[in-house]
């Protein structure tokens, strides 16, 4: 008697109940102690972040890194680049709970300047940053070195990185327009859009230290002055303390 089918059948079944019963691994990605280094010593944010918060960081980071990715053209993505793109977008989101950037697949590093053909670029900043739409959409580019510069200590309320993943929060409701839906009261738009435009004046007025890119429009206002809050939370207490409460309301961070 020839056995031979059986033992085929055997074989099958005993597969299909291996893969049907195994167990899913849960892997727990951690960072390395190189990763948290780099983060110490180059993201200020994370290194002033008390010990419950910087694990929050960390998780987040480690999951955006595991579902995004980052390709350098002409430059070498370093160990560094990778966490401070990844800084970049953690910072903006750390006071959100479950939030992902749904709108991007991967992040390019270009050494410095990048093609001025693209349809997208943005006005003075083409050379620094850009969240790509259309055939681009789901695409971030960065140039390496405004990336680096935006985590450095002469880097005043400046930092690219930032910059771009706040056009991408402000985009996920369909419009880039300074008027992030999904993390503002419905009843608070009007005063939001009231007191970019002030401050859009006063700007116009020279009577303000807040980048004169952000009078660009209300989607570089949101961008421009959602670094400085990042960056020089104090100063921007002190300044523009109204302001101050309203990106701490939209981001659901104190800092
Ligand atoms: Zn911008």
């Amino acid at each position: 008697m020839n056995l031979y089918p059986y033992f085929i059948l055997l074989v099958f079944f005993a597969l299909a109940l291996y893969f049907i019963f195994r167990k899913k691994k849960v892997v727990v990605a951690k960072l390395s102690n190189t990763d948290k280094d780099l983060l110490l010593n180059h993201v200020e944010f994370y290194a002033e972040l008390n010990a419950e918060k910087k694990s929050i960081f960390e998780e987040k980071l480690v999951h955006f890194l595991g579902r995004t990715k980052i390709e350098g053209i002409g430059v070498e993505v370093s160990p560094l680049d990778r966490i401070l793109v990844g800084a970049s977008a953690v910072i903006p989101i750390l006071g959100f709970k479950d939030w992902e950037y749904r709108n991007l697949g991967t992040v390019v590093l270009y050494p410095d300047t990048f093609n001025k053909d693209f349809q997208f670029a943005e006005g003075d900043r083409n050379i620094m940053g850009m969240v790509g739409d259309g055939y681009m959409n789901g695409q971030m580019i960065l140039s390496q070195s405004a990336l680096r510069h935006g985590f450095s200590k002469s880097a005043g309320s400046e930092n690219t990185g930032i910059h771009e993943f706040v056009h991408l929060l402000d985009k996920s409701d369909g419009a880039t327009d300074g008027v992030p839906q999904y993390f503002m009261k419905h009843d608070y738009t009007i005063p939001w859009v009231k007191m970019m435009h002030k401050e859009i004046q006063k700007i116009e007025d020279n009577k303000s230290d807040i980048n004169p890119y952000a009078m660009t429009n209300e989607a570089e206002f949101f961008a421009v002055t959602s670094e400085y809050f990042f960056e020089n939370p104090e100063r921007m207490k002190d300044k523009h303390p109204a302001l101050y409460d309203s990106l701490s309301k939209i981001f659901g961070q104190q800092l």
